[in-house]
């Protein structure tokens, strides 16, 4: 395990989503992991989701075990 902060954020954030899974959805359009009762995504504005819980698991463990993937609205600024 490396140091990096964000990581560890990013870790902590996807033990939640992986002990919660019917809270969370994936959006088709750019994978990232929204609340599920949002309708749009605050990411990409797409309104297609994946919202099996399968699919929210896999895609919170993959977002703790690699950098960071997704453009989040800070990194557009
Ligand atoms: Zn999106």
């Amino acid at each position: 395990m490396s140091n990096d902060p964000h990581l560890a954020e990013r870790v902590a954030k996807a033990k939640k989503i992986i002990a919660a899974p019917a809270n969370f959805k994936v959006c088709e359009g750019c994978d990232s992991i929204v609340a599920a009762r949002v309708v749009t995504c605050p990411n990409c504005h797409g309104y297609r989701f994946d919202e099996s819980p399968t699919r929210v698991v896999d895609q919170a463990t993959h977002l703790a075990s690699r950098p960071q993937q997704s453009v989040t609205a800070e990194d557009l600024s």
